[in-house]
């Protein structure tokens, strides 16, 4: 249903409605429209008489049955409706292939390089002196444009986590920026005004960093350093083979432990490698229909799960991030079935840590999303402004989810580390206080 159509259908019912309140009742028309599939007209009935607070309040109530009560109005956000069709995801299945590449200067003669040059004959090569913006305007076209750099600034940084949110003492290395996968809550969709897939080329000065770095060690044994804050750690690992200077450089320093954070199934350069303890794989799982339904173009859980097990028995140990949550009808038995799925794949003891999260996004994020995903089922929740500006479900529902996965977890996984990712710390302490 395009926004003009609601509106004309909302002046029909309140003539001469103003800018702000026809923005508000539109976007509430829209939401629950598309969640319940339903005509304007049995949601907001021509019949009745109306004006803009009754209107309002009534749909309000639908849209937001959980929290309507309890949450102050503020938190309810209500945007202008804006549904850009040219900028809808294109989820057509196809091999990552840039049509351009654009190799700085200053690393056209690295082995990076040269492979990149080798795998893709067929793209467009540019040299390019480093200073001018590549990509395109369309994050649907990202893959598109590969760019092969020096990364001259931003090697090393504890995680920005969320603003006022309880950390866990994360570090990281940025090793790439942009993934193929196509996930429908990315944050990377808001991130950048201009879309390409940039993958540095110069890893071992991220790597010196690291020897004279002090660290953030939060409830771990030793600091946990890890990439994949803004591409997946091995999406691309065939082409950059990064894990084969990752790797032995992390076995030769046993006091600190590398994260790599994955989706993918791109193991073979680790396997190649060989394992070691302070070396976790980990991967980002979810509920099968999650998986199916909003993870486009990723490896199913079964197959996440094999790959798991293959580096755990090649020495590595592994870990899981339960991020993000989304709660629908039946929501706790789809996410049992995958915490037993985990406990069937792999060794209970060979599990570093596992993080729960519910789904957050900033405001930008979920005008992306909708534009993007306009069928997508995750904004269908009731998402709330929260403490740090970004939108979660409201406290009660996210302590449900926790209450519910946290002791779960904890059973199948006992000696296993399981915190909560960029939580409030009344809701992180309402969770633990009582374990
Ligand atoms: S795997 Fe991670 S980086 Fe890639 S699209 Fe999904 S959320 Fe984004």
């Amino acid at each position: 249903m395009q926004p003009v159509e609601i509106e004309n259908y909302l002046l029909g019912l309140l003539p001469g409605l103003g800018i702000n309140k026809t923005r508000e009742l539109s976007r509430l028309l829209y939401e629950i429209a598309k969640r319940d599939s339903l005509p304007l007209t049995q949601i907001l009935p021509q019949e009745e008489k109306w004006n803009f607070e009754k209107a309002k309040t009534h749909l309000l109530k639908k849209r937001y049955p959980v929290n309507f009560k309890t949450a102050a109005r503020n938190r309810f956000y209500l945007p202008k409706l804006e549904l850009d069709p040219a900028l809808r995801a294109d989820l057509t299945p196809r091999p990552f292939y840039p049509k351009t590449v654009y190799i700085e200067e200053s690393v056209q003669n690295t082995p990076l390089a040269a492979r990149v040059r080798e795998m893709f004959p067929r793209a467009e090569f540019k040299l390019t002196d480093g200073k001018t913006q590549v990509g395109s305007a369309n994050f649907s076209h990202r893959t598109e444009t590969l760019l092969i750099h020096r990364e001259k600034y931003d090697f090393l940084k504890p995680c920005p986590c969320s603003c006022s949110a309880a950390g866990c003492g994360y570090n990281l290395i940025n090793l790439g920026f942009g993934c193929r996968f196509e996930c429908e809550y990315c944050f990377l969709q808001q991130y950048q005004n201009l879309h390409a897939v940039l993958l540095p080329a110069n890893v071992e000065e991220f790597l010196q960093k690291i020897d004279t770095a002090s660290f953030h060690q939060g409830p771990f044994d030793r600091p946990r350093i890890g990439s994949g804050e803004f591409t997946d750690s091995l999406v691309f690992d065939h082409i950059t083979q990064y894990s084969s200077q990752i790797v032995p450089f992390f076995k030769a320093r046993p006091h600190l432990q590398f994260e790599f954070k994955t989706k993918s199934t791109n193991i073979e350069g680790l396997l190649k490698e060989g394992g070691a303890e302070n070396i976790v794989v980990a991967w980002s799982v979810n509920a099968a229909p999650v998986i199916e339904q909003a993870e486009h173009f990723t490896p199913s859980l079964q197959e996440r799960l094999a790959a798991s097990a293959r580096v755990v028995q090649a020495g590595y140990r592994t870990a899981f991030h339960f991020d993000p949550v989304i709660i629908y009808d039946g929501w706790q038995e789809d996410y049992a079935q995958t915490a037993q799925a985990l406990a069937q794949a792999v060794p209970a003891d060979k599990v570093a840590w596992i993080s729960v999260g519910t789904l957050r996004f900033s405001r930008e994020l979920k005008k992306m999303m909708e534009t993007r995903f306009p069928e997508g089922k995750l904004l269908d929740g009731e998402f709330l402004l929260d403490f740090d500006g970004k939108m979660r479900y409201g406290d009660a529902q996210r302590l449900e989810v926790y209450r519910y996965l946290v002791p779960l977890l904890k059973k199948l996984f006992p000696k296993t580390v399981v915190y909560l990712c960029m939580e409030d710390p009344q809701v992180v302490k309402a969770v633990y206080q009582n374990l």
